[in-house]
C-alpha cells in the first residue's frame, strides 16, 4: 500500500521491513499475521495512521519511545516515516530486540536505538525518565498500566498516544483515576478516521502535567496484574502504589 507522501526510499524501507518481518516471523513469533498484504494494511497502514497526531505532538529533533515494541509495531515504521525524530524502543522479549537490530542494521535506520528489558525497571534509570517527547505502545496492556509504564517516560508536557480497539469504556475509567495519581490527563478518546485499514481504532491521547511520583511504576507486573483505578477483586480501586516499590527495592 503506497503511502503519497513518502520518498521512494521511505517506501522501500517499509517493504524491506515488511520482508524482513515475514521472513523473521517463520522462526520467531512476532506477528499472527502471515500475509504480505495483509502486513501492509493491518500493521504498517495501521502504524502510519498515528502520523497526523505524531506531527501535533512531536518535532524534528525530538525524542519519541514505543514500549513494548515487540515486531516493531508501530515504532519502525513511525521511525522510517519520521527519520528526524529519535526513536527509542523498548522490549522485554530478547529474540524480538534481536530482530529490531536485525532491522536496523538492514535498513540503516540510525534515528532508533533499541533497549531490552522491563519498562518497570527502565523507567527509574535516571537517563530515561522524563525523556520522551512521545510515547506510543500498541496491544501491550491494559489502558491504566499503559499510563503507569508510560506516564513516568515523558517530559512534563509530553504526549502518550495510544490506539486501543473500540470497546475500552471500562478501562478509560479506570484510566482517568489512574492519571490524577500519575500527573496525568486524559486529552481526547477519539476514533480514528477511516483509513482503509480495516481495523476500527480509538486513539487515546493522554498529557503529562507534571513529574510522575517516584513511585510509579510499581515492580514488575504490578501495572498489568493490578491496574491502578481498576477494582480489586475486594471491590476497591488499587491506590496503594508506595508498599509495592518498597518491596521491588
Ligand atoms: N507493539 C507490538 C505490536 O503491536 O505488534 C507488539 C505487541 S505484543 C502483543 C506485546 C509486547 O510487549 C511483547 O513483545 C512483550 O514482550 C512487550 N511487553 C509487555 N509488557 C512489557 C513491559 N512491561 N516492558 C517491556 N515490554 C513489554
Amino acid at each position: 500500500m503506497p503511502i503519497p507522501e513518502l520518498t521512494a526510499q521511505q517506501q522501500q524501507q517499509l517493504r524491506g521491513y515488511r520482508d524482513l518481518l515475514l521472513e523473521r516471523n517463520t522462526r520467531v513469533n512476532l506477528t499472527a499475521i502471515r500475509d504480505p498484504e495483509e502486513v501492509d494494511r493491518r500493521l504498517i497502514a495501521e502504524s502510519l495512521r498515528l502520523l497526523p497526531m505524531l506531527d501535533t505532538y512531536c518535532a524534528n529533533g525530538d525524542e519519541a519511545v514505543d514500549i513494548g515494541s515487540g515486531g516493531g509495531i508501530p515504532g519502525v515504521p513511525l521511525a522510517i516515516a519520521r527519520p528526524a525524530i529519535r526513536w527509542t524502543l523498548i522490549d522485554a522479549t530478547a529474540k524480538k530486540v534481536a530482530f529490531l537490530q536485525d532491522v536496523v542494521n538492514a535498513l540503516s535506520l540510525p534515528n532508533i536505538v533499541l533497549y531490552h528489558g522491563r519498562v518497570e525497571e527502565l523507567a527509574h534509570e535516571p537517563h530515561m525518565r522524563g525523556r520522551y517527547r512521545v510515547l506510543t505502545a500498541r496491544a501491550v496492556s491494559s489502558l491504566p498500566a499503559l499510563l503507569e509504564l508510560g506516564l513516568p517516560l515523558v517530559r512534563t508536557g509530553g504526549t502518550l498516544l495510544l490506539p486501543k480497539g473500540m470497546d475500552i469504556a471500562e478501562e478509560l475509567a479506570a484510566a482517568r483515576q489512574a492519571a490524577g495519581m500519575l500527573g496525568g490527563s486524559i486529552v481526547s478518546s477519539d476514533v480514528l478516521p477511516d483509513a482503509g485499514t480495516g481495523v476500527d481504532t480509538t486513539l487515546v491521547v493522554v498529557s503529562s502535567e507534571h513529574a510522575t511520583p517516584g513511585t510509579y511504576p510499581r515492580r514488575p507486573g504490578m501495572p498489568a496484574r493490578s491496574p491502578l483505578g481498576m477494582p480489586r477483586r475486594g471491590g476497591e480501586p488499587d491506590q496503594d502504589a508506595t508498599k509495592s516499590h518498597v518491596e521491588r527495592t
